[in-house]
């Protein structure tokens, strides 16, 4: 069992894809980093740590380089399109999962961490598989 670092403040970090045309940045390593299994995320390989926005923890996507952020609405099951599954348009890398509308729901989102490559193990090695 491996307890998360608390002794150093947080400090946001910045991620991007794998052409770096899109950049994220959250406020602070997660604390627990998550391999979703329901159909889509295990289809994707997707390693996400979550955020609240307005509970401020607010994550900042940019687009650069002529790249932008494409959607994929879920509408499977229960999903009515309600979550974005947002990817680049250039090299195709899954960088987050949000609500159309952030007042719904929890109003938690999805940074896939897996984009960090192997660095991710710097960053949290507590991994759920939920
Ligand atoms: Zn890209």
């Amino acid at each position: 069992m491996t307890t998360p670092d608390t002794s150093t403040p947080k400090s946001p970090l910045t991620l991007s894809c794998h052409c770096g045309g899109i950049t994220l940045t959250v406020p602070h390593a997660p604390s627990v980093l998550n391999e979703c299994h329901c159909t889509i995320c295990f289809a994707y390989g997707a390693l996400w740590g979550y955020y609240h926005p307005a509970r401020g923890e607010a994550v900042t996507i940019s687009e650069s380089d002529g790249c932008n952020l494409q959607s994929y609405y879920r509408t499977d099951g229960d999903m009515t399109g309600a979550l974005a599954f947002q990817r680049c348009s250039r090299c195709g890398c899954v960088v987050a999962w949000q609500r159309k509308d952030p007042t719904q729901g929890s109003g938690k989102m999805g940074v896939n961490f897996r984009i960090m490559g192997e660095k991710v193990e710097a960053v949290n090695k507590v991994v759920t598989h939920k």
